[in-house]
């Protein structure tokens, strides 16, 4: 899908601008989309995954790309990432799962257990077994007993916790949350002990969510505590990953990261580490090729604002009522004059609010986009007050398929038995 001539990003390479606003994406092939597959419906291009990748890498020539999985594990994102050359890094065995269904060999595919479920590590293991090379990531001394428990003696990196956090929420600030990775004080110990038993081969850290081009101290930081830490172990490890949290701008007036200082950053905080760097990146890589698009079902007058109501809301995109997150909204119909409104979706709770938006002349059955949904959109969809999940459609160029069709009411009920008392 090209960009239109509204494009607003200057200074960028214009095969590959470091960002695609809401205003880039063509307003009537996205209308026909709707008008096809109707509405809520998710849009990720897959073209702007591979362009997102390839700036990506290109940034950081040295260093591996592990694609936070969690963002976007549709499949046909997956494939198109694994063929880029993309590792992967999955939160889940299920998620596992949907990384070597999608293409990736083991050496490519990271699992990052966190207070993993006994099922999890089962079958972690069992996966190893048929996909040698892949890693499990623990973040905790009990989950490497309960590897050994299972008789896994493979490749391990140790999560650890930098003691830093980075976000745009505290809720994803996750550097400096107790639940994750070992504390920092007692890594090496813990390091040195498993090698005794298992392969370990790189440590592990993720600040959180929100690193951006104003302060990259928290960033620096945590690559130079974590490089410390190699440095300081009686062992060789393959690499240090420092993790995600590669901003995305979310408001227009937002400017893209940038991502040669960020790189730059952390070339210096590394030093002379004798390891790969490993990043793992989820928004940068799927946010702006995805977009949600909803239709105006109501439209209403308050002495206050103008309130649109749509056809998605929390259960479709969670963001906003999880986060107080901001995503852009545009009629693709509209022309001027442009009122304020507030954008609410169908779900029975006062959170269920997209926020205040300018939108132009919204009239009912208007289809809006609303924008950067490609990361933590559909993957956070849930069946709440008994709504059936939207689709997903990917294009790439020309071409469109549904690569998630819309849940039906018999889908949100599939698992309920009927209670026959004997
Ligand atoms: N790595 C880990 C361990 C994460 O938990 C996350 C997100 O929660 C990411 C990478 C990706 O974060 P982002 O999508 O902000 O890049």
């Amino acid at each position: 899908m090209s960009a239109t001539s509204e494009s607003s990003d200057e200074g960028n390479d214009p095969d590959n601008p470091d960002v695609r606003r809401l205003a880039d994406w063509p307003p009537e092939r996205l209308e026909s989309l709707a008008e096809e597959h109707g509405t809520p419906l998710y849009v990720i291009d897959l073209g702007r995954v591979r362009e997102n990748y390839q700036r990506f890498a290109s940034a950081f020539p040295n260093a591996d790309v592990h694609f936070a999985a969690k963002a976007n594990t549709s499949r046909a994102v997956l494939r198109t990432l694994e063929a880029e050359g993309s590792s992967v890094e999955c939160a889940s065995a299920g998620e596992t799962e949907r990384a070597f269904a999608a293409g990736f060999e083991g050496e490519h595919v990271h699992y990052t257990a966190v207070n993993p479920p006994a099922e999890d590590l089962d079958r972690a293991v069992e996966l190893a077994d048929e996909h040698p090379g892949l890693t499990i990531t623990v973040g905790a001394e009990d989950t490497i007993d309960r590897l050994a428990e299972r008789g896994y003696d493979g490749r391990l990196c140790l999560r650890v916790n930098p003691g830093v956090g980075a976000g745009h929420h505290e809720k994803v600030r996750t550097g400096a949350d107790a639940k994750f990775g070992v504390p920092y004080d007692s890594a090496a110990e813990l390091l040195e002990t498993a090698a005794d038993e298992f392969a370990v081969v790189g440590i592990h850290a993720h600040a959180g969510s929100g690193i951006s081009g104003d302060d990259l101290s928290n960033h620096r930081e945590l690559v130079s505590r974590m490089c410390k830490l190699a440095r300081d172990i009686d062992l060789s490890l393959e690499f240090v990953d420092v993790g995600g949290g590669f901003g995305v701008p979310y408001h227009p007036d937002e400017s893209p990261l940038d991502l040669d200082s960020v790189a730059e950053a952390t070339r210096e905080a590394l030093g002379d580490l004798d390891a790969t760097l490993v990043v793992e990146p989820g928004r940068y890589l799927v946010a702006d090729a995805g977009v949600l698009l909803t239709r105006v079902n109501t439209v209403k007058e308050t002495a206050e604002i103008t309130v649109l109501g749509v056809d998605a809301g929390m259960t479709t995109l969670a963001r906003p009522a999880l986060y107080d997150a901001y995503h852009h909204v545009r009629n693709l119909a509209g022309d001027a004059p442009e009122i304020e409104t507030t954008i609410a979706g169908p779900i029975c709770e006062s959170s269920d609010t997209f926020g205040e938006h300018t939108i132009a002349n919204p009239d009912r059955d208007d289809v809006l986009a609303i924008g950067n949904a490609g990361a933590y959109g559909y993957e956070m969809a849930s069946q709440y007050n008994s709504r059936p999940r939207p689709a997903v459609v990917v294009v790439d160029g020309d071409r469109s398929a549904v690569v998630n069709r819309r849940e039906t009411l018999g889908d949100v009920t599939a698992t309920e038995a009927e209670v026959v008392w004997q």
